[in-house]
């Protein structure tokens, strides 16, 4: 349950969580894409500048030089040196020139005359001495122009150069002044002017020159952006390589992608929020209302594991837990029973497959008690279904008084519950059946009702009596058979037993469907005499059977089989027909002698009982009025309404009617009085000690009263002695039966009876 809730919450916030997280992912990514397209659009915009920078200096070099080279072909010394053909004064006029010149770049000067060729020379270094660009001298001093002039970057050795070569000449070309400068100090210069540090790279890799904070920058954010000087013919001459700096670009792309993460984040605390509230609004709120609805009317959640319910559902979950009260209320209901509280099937069956598991790992013995609510169904029926309700709920509490934690109680429907007893052997298995039993004891007040409540127990153990849900639950059943027959009304599941359900099943079914007569089953026949004129009212038929074995089973023992089995109809039958015919015998020598018949709850629910009684008085021409019909309280009030019609019926066919046992159930006097019965039959528990108990003394007076202020006759049953009778002739009683005036006897045994009960009678 707290793992669900926390799902639930952590799941919907985490997940809003990782949208936030992706969505400020795609931001790093996206500001680094965008780093990365600004580093290329630096370095384009540097090799750019840089382009034009170097082109700028390399220009202004020869323009420098142009200048130069026009001021000393202008000078007089030059000319004059130039008209001599002394090559050597040439020299030293060139020489002091070069010494002269302001421009520090100007690293050679050489002069050519038209034919000869070269007439003096002068440098600042070995390097730049001699014929440097020869094929632009070439060019130039192919052009015969006057104007024609030459320009151009070339290499010598292992320098570059920049050379301008041109005509000296005044009316014709005399000859050719060529001016060589070293580019390397005005491109280093270039750190300067484009305030980034530079690096000139030669052809063949050597650093020509290093701006100081060259290293640093390259080795720190910068990107370097390079631009190559070329000869005419396209040979690469010299690299110039810039640094531009990203410092300041990062600085701000950092601070960019700062922002972004923060809105991002609020976004997504944002979106939280918002979804924790369209949540808590659409959908917790409607199902805390259902959640709290549901828990309200349909449940009682019991903290107990046995599940005692106590207490009412607990007031509406909290806002984000509701969905998780739901689920916990859902879940409940699934495992619950909704009106005690205590499990329900599913859950029993569940638990008890568990338990078989484990207990094939780790043997143990569990016990599983069956426990059945006597005579249940009519205190609802009766008393309403509010009542009802009531009285279980206080039988449950009673019951999970009784047992621990680790018990299992289970509601398996109407009145029937299941516990679980772990590690409980079938001894310890009795002794909690027998507190039940006596938890029950005491009367329980329902709505100003004194109501008691017993249970019968039978009792399956696992491993012993089945591994499995379905067998240990029908040997439990199995024990209730022998359960409801013993004091205190709990048995454990005995083997042999399931044999002889088996068998007497299978031979009632023998004794009923074959050759009735003469066969196992017979009818014992009790008088019950009329108080006043002590003649006789009419014989009840009570039904005996005869083992195989010679053993004689009372109704007790075998009625519930033929119930369970639906040989009830069959033995209705049987009974009813033997009755009439031994009673039309009878009635040769006792005429108008009439007989009570018992019917059992099972056939009171065949809407056919009328037909099929009539059609058996018509086999033996008897009248409606031969025939007397017990029904038991209990049954009837099991399902009255459906029982009241029956009767009605019956009724309405001449047949007089007796409530049978009349005091053990709870009738009310509003169904009392809608019943078309003839006669109230008081229970012997009431009757046979009355002259020592005046509790029961008073019962059955005040059921006498009572029967005949409703116009009821009433006859008392289990009459055992001569006090009583007095007792009860006293109180008014109509008719009365019992050991006192007879016994149940055979068909021989009750017609001497009958002959000589006469004088029995007088002598009364
Ligand atoms: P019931 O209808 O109340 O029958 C009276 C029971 O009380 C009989 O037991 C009878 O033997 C016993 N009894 C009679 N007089 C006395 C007495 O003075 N003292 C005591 N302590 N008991 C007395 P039985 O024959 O064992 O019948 C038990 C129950 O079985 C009957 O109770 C009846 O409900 C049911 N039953 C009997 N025969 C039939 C039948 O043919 N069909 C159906 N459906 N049920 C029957
Ligand atoms: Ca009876
Ligand atoms: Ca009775």
């Amino acid at each position: 349950m707290k793992r669900f809730k926390l799902n639930l919450l952590s799941g919907l916030v985490i997940s809003i969580i990782l949208l936030g997280i992706i969505a400020a992912a795609t931001t790093i990514v996206t500001t680094r894409v965008y780093r990365d397209l600004s580093f290329d659009f630096k370095r384009e915009h540097t090799a750019r500048l840089l382009e034009l920078k170097v082109q700028d200096v390399v220009a202004g070099l020869e323009a420098g030089a142009l200048r130069f080279g026009e001021q000393l072909i202008a000078d007089g010394e030059f000319q004059a040196a130039l008209d001599s053909p002394d090559s050597a004064r040439m020299s030293a006029e060139l020489e002091q020139q070069l010494r002269r010149a302001a421009l520090t770049d100007i690293v050679g000067l050489t002069v050519y005359n038209r034919d000869t060729g070269l007439l003096g020379s002068a440098s600042r270094s070995s390097g730049a001495a001699g014929v440097i660009c020869p094929e632009l001298v070439h060019r130039a001093r192919a052009d015969k122009r006057p104007s024609g002039r030459a320009a151009g970057l070339c290499r010598s050795g292992d320098h570059t150069y920049q050379a301008v070569i041109l005509p000296v000449a005044a009316t014709a070309v005399s000859g050719h002044l060529q001016v060589v400068s070293d580019p390397v100090p005005a491109l280093a210069a270039m750190e300067g002017t484009l305030a980034l540090p530079v690096r000139l790279v030669s052809p063949t890799g050597d650093a020509l020159h290093v701006s100081p904070g060259w290293n640093e920058a390259v080795s720190g954010n910068a990107v370097v952006s390079a631009y190559t000087l070329a000869a005419g013919d396209g040979t690469a001459l010299l690299r110039v390589e810039a640094a531009g700096s990203v410092e300041a670009l990062l600085f701000r792309l950092g601070q960019t992608n700062k922002r972004l993460i923060v809105v991002v984040i609020a976004i997504t605390l944002l979106a939280v929020a918002i979804a924790l509230w369209f949540v808590r609004y659409s959908v917790f709120m409607p199902l805390r209302e259902l959640s709290s609805q549901l828990s309200r009317g349909r449940l009682v959640k019991g903290g107990q594991d046995a599940g005692a319910g106590t207490g009412a559902a607990g007031n509406a979950p909290a806002s984000f837990h509701a969905l998780g009260e739901l689920y916990e209320t859902l879940q409940d209901m699934a495992i619950r029973d909704p009106l005690t509280g205590t499990y329900n099937r599913a859950l029993l069956e569940d638990r008890l497959k568990q338990l078989i598991v484990e207990q094939r790992r780790a043997p143990s013995m569990t016990a599983i008690l069956l426990v059945d609510l006597v005579r249940f169904k009519y205190v609802n029926d009766l008393l309403g279904h509010h009542t009802g309700d009531l009285l279980l709920k206080q039988v449950v509490g009673r019951m999970a008084d009784v047992l621990r934690e680790s018990d299992t109680l289970a509601r398996l429907g109407g009145d029937e519950f299941t516990v679980i007893l772990p590690d409980t052997d079938s001894e310890q298995a009795l002794q909690v059946a027998e507190k039940i039993i006596q938890s029950m004891g005491a009367d329980f007040e329902v709505e100003g009702h004194k109501l008691s409540a017993s249970v019968s127990i039978g009792i399956a153990l696992m491993p012993d009596h089945g591994e499995d849900v379905e067998t240990l639950l029908r040997n439990a059943d199995y024990a209730m058979y022998t359960a409801k027959k013993r004091q205190p009304g709990c048995a454990v599941f005995d083997p042999n037993i399931v044999a002889e359900i088996k068998a007497a099943r299978m031979t009632l079914d023998g004794a009923l469907s074959h050759d009735l007569e003469g066969n196992d089953l017979f009818l014992v026949y009790q008088p019950v005499l009329d108080i006043k004129t002590g003649k006789i009212s009419y014989l009840e038929a009570l039904v005996r059977w005869r083992r195989p074995d010679g053993r004689l089973l009372l109704p007790d023992d075998f009625i519930r089989v033929a119930e369970q089995s639906g040989l009830i109809r069959q033995l209705t039958e049987w009974i009813i027909d033997t009755a009439c015919t031994e009673l039309v015998s009878l009635q040769q020598s006792s005429p108008g002698l009439r007989v009570g018949i018992n019917l059992s709850m099972h056939i009171l629910h065949d809407y056919n009982l009328a037909d099929l009684i009539g059609a058996a008085l018509a086999r033996h021409r008897l009248g409606p009025r031969s025939l007397l019909l017990e029904i038991t309280e209990t049954e009837v009030m099991m399902d009255p309404e459906q029982v009241i019609e029956i009767l009605e019926q019956l009724s309405g066919r001449g047949f007089e009617l007796s409530i049978d046992d009349f005091g053990t159930g709870y009738s009310s006097l509003v169904y009392l009085k809608r019943l078309p019965v003839d006669t109230l039959k008081v229970d012997k528990s009431f009757v046979s000690d009355m002259d020592t108990d005046e509790d029961n003394a008073s019962i059955v007076h005040a059921t006498i009263d009572l029967a005949h202020n409703l116009g009821l006759s009433v006859t008392a049953e289990g009459v055992e002695s001569r006090q009583v009778y007095e007792r009860l002739r006293e109180m008014g009683c109509d008719s009365y039966q019992g050991y006192y005036i007879g016994e149940p006897m055979d068909k021989t045994g009750i017609a001497v009876w009958l002959h000589e009960g006469r004088e029995v009678l007088h002598g009364l």
